[in-house]
């Protein structure tokens, strides 16, 4: 028998990241009592390492294999490392399954406050109408329910609280912001921008990053040390736990529930209105409910999904909210897994060692199957490049011992160029997650998903056009030994972007959600994470989950008011 808390809430949040932390905190500072219930543990500065060097740790960040003994999924996500993997969620207590011969890989599982932002690249990008059209524009798959002129409020105030550095561009398919001043280009990047413009006329820009170049909120300009995954005490890149999160419990009207796996959502089968969730406390393992007139579930799509399908009952049997049956369908994520390198001989540089650390790299804007570019043959949709130019790093490699080595190692380099593709995958039914159909649970008794997800020919195609023009924007530049790379076994959930599996619509024939994040089915209940996604577009997507995630907060705000929830 599940205890129940006593205390009835308004809304309940479930999961602190990006998303949750953004509902939270409109909701509390609007004066609406909060429960935020999260399966990960409470952390903060004190658990943050990133001037800690390897030297000082046990295994000096060189025991990968000890680290995916009971992480061998999450240490695939470059971020984990021994600084900091026991943010990250044991796969041997939280399973998944796959087909045999589909693997997935469901990386960056975190079990901390603040969710996957606490190890986030932080790459930070809007979307336009190209994307939100992109059926209208193609003919393939579906339009989202909003346009961009509905979002762009929203990511007006997610960009001016977390902060995102940046250069205006005026590119059509790539909206700007508002922005922090921009981080400056090194020289090899600079040369890179230059003729790429000219030779192409494509936009290269430095990346838009959720890292401060000047002080807002308490929070301080970033340093450049480097390696935010593990932290930043100074607050200098946007992490829920110390950002929305802590602005929320700030109110007084937010009560953190950590350790708290939500196993299901709980309905009343007369209204048929969510009235809470049941979760397992990590620690006790006892089942606890806690009860609210409004639901929102922020756990990240493929979480989010899983408790939806776990809340199923007599009158949903097929899920909760899932009466379009494609709850779990339209799995997305980008891939990752083309690009080139190539080396600027001229552009040496003397080596340096040791930060300053840029923690941000360029961005080469989409430029196929845009709006006045012509339309490729082989694929459809587009992608950008993330990469970075520059020199002057010690060669650790260099061979020799001792003085010899010591010295080669700080030999002037040469400058390099670098940039990997970020493409948009298309949202087919085929790639889903459901419950594990062999009735696999994790180490709490909740049931666990089976994630079926490959690339397509449209993915295989671009990826061979992502490496095919990383190499010839590099040689533009001047670049010599040239490489060009493309993994045509690439892995889904390498780009830990996952979205599109509760999908927005305004058929609930054909969607989860509504264009407020609210489920077509249970009126109180909303989902604010990237499950609401109905294409992937080729940006990062975060920002745009933010930026849902309020104007979803503000419609349950207003339904509220109106004594409609
Ligand atoms: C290494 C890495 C690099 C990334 N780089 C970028 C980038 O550069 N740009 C970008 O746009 N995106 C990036 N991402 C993706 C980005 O972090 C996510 O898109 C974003 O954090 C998703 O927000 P969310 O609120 O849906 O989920 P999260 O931020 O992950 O938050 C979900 C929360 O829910 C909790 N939770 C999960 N299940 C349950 C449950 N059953 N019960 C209770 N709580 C639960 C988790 O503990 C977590 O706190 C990156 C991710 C990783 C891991
Ligand atoms: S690089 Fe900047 S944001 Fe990252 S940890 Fe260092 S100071 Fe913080």
């Amino acid at each position: 028998m599940a205890q129940t808390s006593a205390r009835a809430f308004d809304v309940i949040v479930v999961g602190s990241g990006a998303s949750g932390g953004w509902a939270a905190k409109r909701l509390a500072e609007a004066g609406v009592e909060v429960a935020l219930v999260d399966c990960g543990r409470p952390h903060g500065d004190e658990t943050f390492s990133e001037h800690t060097s390897s030297f000082s740790l046990k295994y000096r960040d060189r025991a990968p294999d000890l680290i995916k003994r009971t992480r061998p999924v999450q240490k695939d996500c470059y971020a984990c490392m021994e600084y900091n993997y026991d943010w990250f969620a044991n796969d041997l207590q939280e399973p998944y399954t796959t087909p045999a011969d589909k693997p997935f890989s469901w990386q960056g599982r975190l079990r901390v406050i603040g969710g996957r932002t606490n190890v986030w690249g932080r790459q930070s990008y809007r979307l336009s109408d190209l994307d939100f059209k992109a059926k209208s524009h193609d003919g393939y798959g579906d339009d989202w329910p909003i346009e961009y002129k509905d979002l762009a409020p929203y990511y007006d105030i997610v960009e001016e609280y977390v902060g995102i550095s940046g250069q205006a561009e005026g590119v059509d398919e790539l909206p700007d912001g508002q922005f922090q001043p921009p981080m400056a280009m090194s020289c090899a990047e600079t040369l890179f921008r230059t003729r790429v413009k000219e030779k192409f006329g494509r936009t290269v820009t430095i990346g838009r990053t959720a890292n401060l170049t000047k002080p807002i909120n308490g929070r301080q300009a970033c340093h450049y040390c480097g390696p935010c995954e593990r932290g930043c005490q100074t607050h200098s890149y946007f992490n829920s736990a110390f950002t929305t999160v802590a602005d929320a419990i700030k109110t007084g009207k937010c009560t953190l529930v950590p350790n708290a796996m939500a196993y299901k959502v709980l309905t009343d089968p007369q209204s048929g209105k969510a009235t809470g969730i049941l979760y397992i406390d990590r620690v006790t393992r006892e089942p606890k409910e806690v009860r609210a007139r409004a639901v929102v579930l922020c756990a990240q799509a493929l979480e989010s999904t899983r408790i939806l399908f776990n809340s199923a009952n007599k009158d949903h049997e097929a899920g909760l909210a899932n009466s379009s049956g494609v709850l779990g369908h339209y799995l997305m994520d980008h891939h990752s897994s083309a690009g080139a390198f190539g080396i600027l001989p001229t552009l040496t540089r003397p080596v340096k060692i040791g930060p300053p650390d840029r923690p941000n790299g360029i961005y080469v804007i989409r430029f196929r199957n845009t709006k006045t570019s012509e339309q490729q043959k082989d694929f459809i949709r587009g992608y950008g490049f993330q990469g970075g130019g520059g020199g002057g790093y010690p060669n650790f490699w260099a061979p020799g011992f001792g003085a010899a080595w010591k010295k080669a190692i700080l030999a002037a380099s040469p400058s390099y160029l670098q940039l990997g593709g970020f493409g948009e995958t298309l949202a087919r039914f085929e790639n889903h997650a459901v419950i594990d159909p062999q009735g696999k649970v994790d180490a709490w008794g909740i049931p666990v998903l089976h994630v079926s997800m490959t690339f397509g020919d449209n993915e295989r195609a671009m990826m061979k056009d992502i490496a095919a023009t990383a190499a010839e924007m590099i040689e533009a530049a001047g670049a010599t030994n040239v490489q060009s790379n493309m993994d045509a076994n690439a892995v889904p959930g390498w780009g830990i972007h996952e979205v599109g599996t509760a999908r927005m619509g305004t058929d609930p024939k054909t969607s989860v959600l509504n264009a407020f994040c609210a489920t077509h089915d249970v009126k109180n209940l909303y989902v604010m994470d990237g499950s609401g996604f109905v294409s992937i577009a080729c940006q990062n997507p975060t920002l745009t989950i933010m930026a849902l995630a309020v104007r979803a907060t503000d419609h349950l705000l207003e339904e509220m008011r109106t004594g409609t929830i």
